[in-house]
This record gives structure tokens, sequence and C-alpha cells, in this order.
């Protein structure tokens, strides 16, 4: 069963035996015998039961293999053919192939990525779980003194962190939350039940929330989105469209007009969202135009849940299909059109092998099946504009909003300059951002509050030495946390007690610096001490509802302030936010990564976009250090096109040029110790140079090796190599022939969204 397998005929029923793709880091199949009674099933993309070692594993046809390579023997039998119809349809199998040869991934790992996890798995899938979620309940809220607390937890200081994290989070948490995520010990759970400070209670689990959730019908369309449509419409299918319409000009209606003609044709539909929890009201509109046709696949989903839903899809019962960027490879059948919302977002990256973008992914499975391919944004990504630029995309354009609803001012505050106010101290808070805000409240207007950095502050300094506690796994300084009160790595979630006084040189006071969302949270409360504030950041939304709570929250007026990373700033539409401030749009601006102007703009131009949407108007005050710069100027204009001339000329000759000008891809080793990583990264570039200029024309450009900006994480140093060329398909045969070698301590990461 060891021989690498050829490609054979076309069906299973004439070789007896078939090419076995399995989901490992494996570039090749296995050979494995037909039995007579699953000849029928086993075709290409069929999933099967095949032994491997001492193992049962799920596999996939492949190829049909009539004829045996001579060095073979000791082959195995299938054992199961589990599916009436193969698993993947010729059409995804194919796009498993693209994959596989564009990202030089293996082709099992490619197939993995495409067929939802439940699927793998030899024993059924578990039906969805009925059963409770068990909660620790604090019996006090709030103990009298601290020193009777001190007391109490004298001996216990693992219980203390129980007790604080919880009360920090409201009194109340699911114990799978605090054991799973959180990582806190189960006995000191128990000890505080003995102890009497809290009691466990049994609370039924919630129901999916997007279930049975819907909008009422959708409003008539305006003469531009009709207009819009029917470009759209008789648009030929083969060739993708980029809807730029701006923030509140009514894109989702356009998609739900469109999706709704390719079902009442009969065939059926994929809508891509950045992150499903984020996007509630975009869910409730799909749901509110299609009803029961609609597959929602989001990570809340038990696996029963997801193999239903994939079935669903696969059997024809549920056409329609929204999801985040892996429901690229749900199984709809007759594909009609492709949606993908928001393209420019990273979020449609996946992270690990292999390492796929939703976005291109759902270009090439449009092609093969004939669907149509629609990418929409206020914002496009410069890829997307520049294959626009070159004709291959055909773009739609919505430049106004929605009911003649003007796009609300932008003012850039000028942090050096511009009068603070005073009782704000160590916060950036100028003086119109401060009465706007005040003004909203007045009027019981909301506000939404822009600032991407979680945690309290961005570190510990001793105004002494100057030292900075560092994560002693990854390279970067400890962010310091208020509920709990901790100092923690962002990357690792390594965890350690505040100092008092400077571990380096004995220093008494250390001071706190940089604003994160937990002080401005807490500045806030302060200010306006009537108003009620959300936060919402990874912090505050760790529990499997906690997004769609808060934005409920939002939406039904209990909030006020809504303040956060940049969670907030994507789809939101609320009508009753007038003041948008951004309060520092400084924080990704100076990251080491070509793609940091873009981001900035993408985030600050994103969030302006959320105010206005009612009858009351909207403002919008950027506070920023770089008040020039021209993705700040460029947001504040709403102006993607002004971005676009600014940015791409820095990305072109005379500068080192960067994607859209050049294709990248991204060589990462990492490995425990320092002097072999370097190493490791010293012969891979010179194995791509050589490759270069031996096989490649020179057409290869290789930079580095280079400590990755993040040189340590999670305990390990890391390295790259960059590698450029203009050719894809010079790039591609790169990436093959990386596979061909594959070295565990190295990540291919072509077309990556960060290089930190
Ligand atoms: P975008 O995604 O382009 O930012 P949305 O799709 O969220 O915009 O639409 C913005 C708002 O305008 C939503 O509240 C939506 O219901 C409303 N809207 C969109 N189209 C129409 C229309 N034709 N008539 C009335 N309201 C509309
Ligand atoms: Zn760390």
């Amino acid at each position: 069963m060891t021989a690498p397998a050829g490609r054979g005929g076309a069906g299973g029923a004439e070789g007896r035996y078939a090419a076995v793709v399995l989901p490992v880091p494996v570039n090749r199949s296995y050979i494995y015998e037909v039995p007579d009674a699953l000849a029928e099933r086993v075709v290409p993309g069929a999933r099967v039961v095949v032994p491997l070692r001492r193992r049962s594993i799920i596999g996939i046809v492949t190829a049909a293999v009539s004829q045996l390579p001579s060095a073979v023997d000791n082959i195995k039998r299938i054992s199961a053919a589990p599916d009436d119809q193969p698993a993947l349809s010729p059409a995804l199998l194919e796009l498993g192939r693209w994959l596989s040869d564009y990202y030089g991934a293996p082709l099992g790992l490619a197939l993995r990525a495409i067929l939802p996890g439940p699927l793998w798995s030899v024993a059924r899938p578990a039906g969805p779980a009925p059963g409770a979620e068990r909660l620790l309940v604090l019996t006090r809220n709030g103990m009298d003194s601290l020193l009777e607390r001190e007391r109490r937890f004298k001996r216990a200081p693992q219980r203390r962190a129980v007790y604080e994290t919880v009360e920090a989070l409201g009194g109340s948490a699911p114990v799978s939350h605090l054991v799973k995520q959180l990582r806190l010990s189960r006995n000191s759970l128990e000890g505080l039940v003995r102890q009497g400070l809290a009691r466990i209670e049994h609370v039924p689990e919630m129901r999916d929330p997007f279930a049975g959730m819907s909008s009422p019908p959708p409003p008539t369309l305006t003469e531009d989105q009709r207009n819009v449509v029917a470009g759209i419409e008789s648009t030929p299918v083969s060739m993708p469209v980029l809807l730029n319409g701006v923030t509140g000009s009514g894109k989702t209606l356009v998609y739900l007009e469109i999706l709704r003609g390719v079902v009442a044709s009969g065939r059926g539909a994929i809508l891509l969202v950045p992150e499903i929890a984020l996007t509630p009201q975009t869910v409730a509109r799909v749901r509110g135009v299609f009803g029961d046709h609609v597959a929602v696949l989001h990570s809340g989903l038990s696996d029963g849940e997801r193999a239903d839903a994939w079935r669903a899809l696969r059997r024809g019962e549920r056409r329609v299909a929204v999801g985040p960027r892996s429901a690229v490879f749900a199984p709809v059948q007759r594909l009609g059109a492709i949606v993908v919302d928001e393209e420019h977002e990273p979020s449609y990256k996946q992270g690990s092998v292999p390492r796929y973008h939703a976005r291109d992914a759902a270009a090439v499975r449009a092609q093969l099946e004939g669907a149509r391919l629609i990418l929409g944004s206020a914002t496009p990504s410069l890829e997307t504009l520049d294959q626009a630029a070159q004709g291959r995309v055909s773009t739609f354009a919505l430049p106004d909003r929605v009911g003649a609803r003007p796009l609300p001012p932008v003012e850039i505050i000028d942090l050096r300059s511009a009068p603070r106010v005073e009782a704000a101290a160590t916060i950036p808070w100028s003086e119109a951002l401060d009465s706007a805000v005040a003004g909203a409240l007045e009027r019981q207007e909301q506000v939404i509050l822009l600032l991407n950095r979680r945690g309290f502050a961005t570190f510990v300094q001793c105004p002494a030495c100057g030292n900075v506690p560092g994560c002693p796994q990854c390279a970067i300084a400890l962010t310091v946390h208020q509920t709990p009160p901790a100092l923690r790595c962002h990357y690792c979630g390594h965890e350690e007690p505040i100092p008092a006084t400077c571990v380096v040189c004995g220093h008494l006071t250390q001071r706190l610096r940089g604003l994160g969302t937990q002080q401005l949270e807490h500045f806030l409360g302060e200010r306006f001490g009537r108003a009620r504030i959300a936060r919402m950041d990874l912090d505050t939304t760790t529990s499997k509802w906690a997004h769609h709570h808060i934005l409920e929250r939002v939406a039904s007026g209990a909030v006020d302030i809504l303040l956060g990373t940049q969670m907030i700033a994507k789809g939101l539409d609320f009508p009753n936010v007038t003041v948008v401030g951004v309060v520092d749009a400084d924080t990704g601006l100076h990251f080491p990564d070509f793609r940091a102007g873009e981001r900035t703009f993408q985030l600050v131009a994103q969030v302006a976009g959320r105010a206005g949407r009612g009858p009351h108007g909207g403002r919008v005050f950027v506070q920023t250090r770089a008040p020039d710069h021209h993705a700040i100027r460029a947001a504040a204009a709403h102006s993607v096109a002004q971005f676009a001339a600014a940015e791409l000329p820095l990305r072109s000759p005379p500068n080192p040029p960067y994607p859209p000008h050049t294709g990248l891809v991204r060589f990462v080793v990492s490995g425990t110790d320092h002097a072999w990583t370097a190493d490791l990264a010293e012969r891979v570039a010179a194995w791509l140079r050589r490759a270069s200029s031996a096989r490649l024309d020179g057409l290869l450009t290789v930079l580095g090796p280079a400590p990755c900006p993040l040189m340590r994480l999670k305990g390990k140093w890391r390295w790259h190599v960059l590698t450029k060329a203009v050719e894809p398909r010079v790039l591609g045969r790169v990436v093959r022939a990386w596979r061909a070698k594959s070295h565990r301590a190295v990540m291919v990461d072509r077309d990556p969204v960060s290089l930190l």
C-alpha cells in the first residue's frame, strides 16, 4: 500500500485498485484494493475508510488505478465507503488540486480543508448535543475589603485568581470557559464552591441565536441599486465583478437581489462574510429572503450540526450557504454565484496549511463551476483594484448612501497640538471629541469609539532604568490587564503578576504606558457617569455568543457608548450612531509590514462608515499624530481611489515592489535553538537563490534571511525569507518544488497577509 499512485481511469468499477489521499502532510496518494461490494461507491471524490498502520482513517479517492506499479506488494483493502454519493464533487476535488498546487500544500491537507472536521471522523459524528451548560456563580459578588480577601485566599492564590476572574466577568461564567479557554484549575473552582464563595448552576445551553432569526422583507431597491443589479446581471458570468459601494450604500441588498435571481433559476449560492459573529445583521437579512433554504455555517455549530448542514447542502435540500472563509468549500449544488462581502478583510486568509485566501479560492471555484463571482467592499484591497484596472474584474460603483444621506464629515484631530481635556491626564482625549460625545449622549444618540489595542495599558515601564517586562517566550512587551489583574502576552497567553517594583533596578514605582481598551472604558465610566458603556474586544468575547449579546444590546438601545478594537469596525448598521471617534488612529500605522498603511486606511474608513446611517446624521473624529499620512487623509475623505493613488507608487519601482506589483511568498523558519534556526533560514535562502538562477531564469527575487519582526513567538525563534516574482507561474514552481522537499520547521505562505 505504499506506492505512489499515478492517475488512472475515471470510474471506480473498471479498476480493482484506487488511489486514496489521506489527510496527512505527505505529498502522495496511497493505493488500496477495492472490494467488489464497494466498487460502485469508490469513485473519485468519495470518502473511504482505510487501514493505516493499526488505525482506520478516512481518505478521499482521487482516481481508479487499473494497473499496479510493479514494485508494490502488501496492498490493503478499503474497509468501507460510507456515502451513497461522493463527498467531493469533481469541481471541489479539482479545487483541492488547485489549492495544493498554488499554495504548495500536500493534497491531503488541501482536501482536509475542504471537508469539515466531523466528516474526517471514522466514528459517526454525534448529533446536536442537547446538554446543559454549567455555570460558576459567585455567591456574593465583591467581598467587603481587600483585607478580608487577603485573609481568605492567603494560602490559595489560584482560587483567588478564579474568584477575581469570575468577578471581572460579571459574577458568573461557564465552567468550560474558565477551564478550557482561561486554563484555570478545576480544583480551584471546586475549592471556591466548598468554601461557599460560589455555586454551580445548570443552565440550558443557549440555542443557536441564528436559528429562526430573520428580518422583515427587504425594501425595494433604489434606482442606483437597480442599475447595478441590472449591470451585473448583464455582465458575462465568467467576468468577476467588484461592487465598490461606499459604507451605507446598501451593498447587502444588491447581493440579495442577485442571489434571488440565482436561486429562482434553480441554482445555489454562497455568501462569504469575514466573521459571522460580527455580522448577525447580514445573516438575518439573508434569512429574511431565503428562509429555510439557508445554511448558516458558523463556529458555534456542534460537530453534529455542522455535519447536518453539510449534508443538507450536499443533497440540495439547502441552496444557499452563508459563512466565514471555509464556507467557500460548502457543497452547494449547481452553484450559481459566490459573493465575498468585505473582500479586503484579512480574516479571509487561512492561518494554517493550506493557507488559502478564500477570495482567491472563490475565484477559482466560480470559474470551475461556471458561477458568478462578486467581490464587495467600500475599501477594496489593492489586489482587487489592480485586477479591475487590468480589465480582469468589472467594477460597479455605488457612490452614494441610501436615501440621499451624506457620508459623515470626518475631522482629523492632530494630537500633538489639539486642546485636550485636562481630566483625561494620560488619555489622548481632545476637547472636540469630548464635546461631540457629550452632545450625542445628551440627545440620547449612540457613540462608537475605536481603539485597536486591548488590555489596560500597552506595557509597564520602570521610570528609573526604562526596563519593560517582556514575554519570556515571545519577543514582545507584556500587556497590562486589569480585569483580572495581570501582565499578559497577546501572542502566547503567558501571564505573570503586575510588578510593584522594578525587577531589574528595584525602583519602587512602575509606570503604565500606552492606552488599551480597558483603561479607555474606565476613563469613559468616570467622565460620562450616566452613560451605559459596552466594550467589545477579544477579552470580552471569549464565550460562545458574547459578540451577539453585545451587538444585540447596542441594537436595542441598551448601550450608549460601544467601544472596542477592530471588531466594531465591520459592517455594523446602527442608525442611532451619530458620533464615531477613532481614539488613536496610529496604533497600526508603523508596524513593519508593507500593508500597515492599507490596514489603517481600511480600519479608519470602515469605522467612520458606521456613523450617520440614520436620520440624525453623524460626525467622525480621527485622533492622530500623523494627520498628513495619506492613509488617514484618504480615510477621512472616504476615498479608496485617493488611497490607491498615493499607495500604489510606494509599492512599485523605484521603491521595492510589493503586491499588487509583484507576487510574494514568505518562508518562515522556526525552532527552539536560535543558531539552528538562523542557519536553516540561510540554507532555505541559498536553495531559493540556486533555484532562481538554475531553473527560473533569475525571475525570482530572494530577500533575506532576516529575523521576523516578531523574532520570538511562543518559545520559538523565527526567521524569514521573502521571495518575489512578477509572474505567478514562477512562484508556483517554487512552492511546488519546496513541497517536494517539505521541511517541518519551514512554513510556506503564498500571498501572505502579514509579514510580522
Ligand atoms: P453597506 O453594506 O453598503 O454598508 P447596508 O447593506 O448595511 O450597507 O445598508 C445600509 C442601510 O441601508 C441598511 O439599514 C439597509 O437596510 C438600508 N437600505 C439599503 N438599501 C435600501 C433601500 N433600497 N431602501 C431603504 N433602505 C435601504
Ligand atoms: Zn508570549
